[in-house]
């Protein structure tokens, strides 16, 4: 019997909407991306993901295009 306990990202840590930014607790065993904003109702990505990396790069960028006029 093998022990299927250790996730990838590790337990805990929250899910974060990409469009409003809101964050919810991770709940164990659901994936962030099957969750839904309560606010707007966007699929939730996983804090510190490959993919949540992602969009704040693009955030930091549309920032940086703003400031620069
Ligand atoms: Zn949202």
């Amino acid at each position: 019997m093998t022990i299927k306990r250790r996730h990838e990202m590790g337990d805990g840590g929250c899910c974060v909407c990409s469009k409003c930014g809101e964050k919810t607790l991770h709940r164990d065993g659901v994936p962030c991306q099957e969750e839904r904003c309560p606010a707007c109702g966007v699929k939730l990505l996983r804090e510190g993901s490959h993919h949540h990396k992602l969009l704040q790069q693009k955030q930091q960028e549309k920032m940086l295009k703003k400031d620069s006029g």
